[in-house]
């Protein structure tokens, strides 16, 4: 097959990569592993008339100006928001209930000076977002590269030396600082803290105590659903939906996709790519090879040994890697009954947060660096089939349960622990919601290690690498390969080991796209 480019993985930033590619007239071939695309965003079956996004469930991070450029809502796509963003349970039987306007006074009932420093904190971290969203949309500076590098660090450092000092300050404390330590700075009660806290443990094998763990706090602000910033929403038929609307989109670009068709390695030419064997042993030649897969797979496992300097690989096997995170697909005979709010209503179509304090989620992950995971975990739980009827039977629903933290490491793997770590999470919905058990019909479990066998997600990572500061912008994956661009020439990077990282945001495939096409 005669193709300019090659992508390797069907994930979202492979589709997204490859339109951008084709639209840029270049002839693309997307070779995906499994017999599905969508990579880590995708729905399927998992107990029989029972279908949920398997893995990653909410969306708010997808770029709009890549669902206008692939026209996503004309190939399928269609985004409903929730009602509210979350509901916390609290262990003295009150709630909070977060979202639409209603989210300051609920603040105040446990604190009036907590809900109005709301606020002031959406203010702030949002003055910081801004200008991180506009450096997410560019390719950033690569420190081993040549003149347009130096003007893109001139450049973008502008951005960041324009802000005002209070932003640059406080750009400063999210990207070094704990969890708690800014929220501490901003309130006082323990649920606010915690359901902003959330966001902070989200695929961060790290405690809210952890130094550098306040970055993702910046999601809070990030998300954006039907223009509505700091929305977080629901795509029609799960988060396949999604991925499915991009593939038509690529094929009516001209992109083939070929699914079950593993890559098993990149070919070289002396020190450039140019081209990629399957598992079958056939081959396929191009010029662009493009890897939409974990950049340690990549480097260690799939780009010939002889063409990386030793040095490299031994640093690429140290990359920061690994979430604790465990989820599960419930199919519901019932709605669940929250102990504290009994009665069906709009809250059970939130994020439903099952961890009351920072203090308990600290807790989690020292229980689980003690013991291998959480004895009491930091569950998410959605409903989706309450805002979507096509994902479950008439009266009957589906969970998605994200979880939080199992070690993803653990002694021996998760096949010896995994009904135990199920039986634990169970308990703790159970906790809250009585009779959960019993409406359960079956379950879909995937702990670090399914992660990791089912989709690529080496260590279970949701994020393809930690999004700490040592491994973002310039130096994600990693400092001198920045920029989408793989030590091999002919070969680049273009999934969420990539800048800006991970969530289903897109950004990474257009912006690799976007650098191939510009040839640099
Ligand atoms: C449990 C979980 C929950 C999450 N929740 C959310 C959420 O709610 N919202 C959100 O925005 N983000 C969420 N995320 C993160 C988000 O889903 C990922 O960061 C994102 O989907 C990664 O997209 P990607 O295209 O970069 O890579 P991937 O989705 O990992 O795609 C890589 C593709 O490459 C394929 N592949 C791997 N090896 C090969 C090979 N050798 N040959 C051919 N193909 C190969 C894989 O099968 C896969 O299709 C979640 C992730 C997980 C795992």
């Amino acid at each position: 097959m005669d193709v300019d480019a090659i992508v390797i993985g069907g994930g979202h930033n492979g589709l997204v990569c490859a339109w951008y590619l084709a639209r840029g007239g270049k002839r693309v071939l997307v070779l995906e592993r499994r017999g599905v695309v969508g990579g880590a965003a995708v729905t399927e079956e998992f107990v029989p008339g029972f279908r949920n996004s398997t893995a990653s469930y909410t969306l708010g991070l997808l770029d709009p100006r890549i669902i206008a450029d692939m026209n996503l809502h004309a190939h399928g796509l269609s985004i409903v928001e929730r009602p509210y963003a979350n509901f916390l349970p609290t262990d003295d039987g009150r709630y909070l209930l977060m979202g639409g306007d209603q989210s300051r006074a609920a603040i105040a009932r446990f604190s009036e000076g907590d809900a109005a420093a709301l606020p002031d904190y959406e203010r702030r971290l949002d003055a910081v977002a801004r200008v991180l969203r506009m450096l997410a949309d560019r390719a950033p500076p690569d420190v081993g590269g040549g003149p347009g590098d130096v003007a893109r660090a001139i450049n973008q450092a502008w951005r960041l030396l324009r802000l005002p000092i209070e932003a640059k300050r406080d750009a400063l404390d999210l990207f070094t600082r704990s969890a708690r330590e800014v929220l501490d700075g901003f309130f006082e009660s323990d649920p606010i803290k915690a359901v902003l806290g959330f966001d902070a443990v989200v695929g961060n094998y790290a405690s809210p105590d952890t130094p550098g763990s306040a970055y993702v706090l910046l999601h809070h602000v990030f998300g954006e659903v039907n223009g509505k910033a700091g929305q977080w929403g629901h795509a029609i038929g799960g988060m396949g939906a999604v991925t499915q609307a991009m593939a038509r989109a690529c094929e009516g670009a001209g992109v083939t996709i070929r699914t079950d068709a593993p890559v098993a390695r990149v070919l070289a030419t002396g020190k450039r790519a140019d081209g990629v064997e399957l598992a079958d042993g056939s081959r396929i030649g191009a010029r662009i090879i493009v890897s939409n897969v974990h950049p340690k797979a990549l480097l260690l496992y799939m780009v010939p040994p002889d063409t990386l300097d030793a040095g490299l690989r031994a640093r690429m096997a140290r990359h920061a890697n690994g979430s604790g995170t465990f989820r599960i697909n419930v199919a519901l005979s019932a709605l669940p009954r929250f102990a504290v709010l009994s009665e069906p209503g709009d809250h059970l179509k939130s994020g439903i947060i099952l961890a009351p304090s920072l203090d308990y989620m600290d807790r989690a992950f020292t229980d689980a660096r003690a013991h291998g995971w959480s004895r009491r975990p930091i569950v998410e739980m959605l409903i989706p089939s309450l805002v979507d009827d096509s994902l479950a039977p008439p009266g009957q629903h589906v969970a998605s349960l994200f979880c939080q933290h199992f070690d993803p490491a653990i002694t021996g793997g998760w096949d010896m622990h995994r009904d135990a770590a199920v039986a634990t999470i169970f308990d703790t919905v159970e906790a809250a919601a009585p009779g959960f058990r019993q409406s359960v019909i079956g379950h879909l479990a995937l702990a670090p290690d399914d992660l990791e066998a089912r989709f690529g997600l080496v260590g279970g990572d949701i994020f393809h690498g930690r999004m700490s500061l040592d491994q973002l912008w310039s130096a994600r994956p990693m400092l001198g390969m920045a920029g989408y661009r793989m030590p091999l020439a002919g070969l680049w990077l273009c999934g969420s080991g990539a800048h800006p990282g991970g969530g289903v945001s897109g950004r990474p495939g257009r912006n690799a796209a976007r650098t191939i096409l510009r040839g640099r």
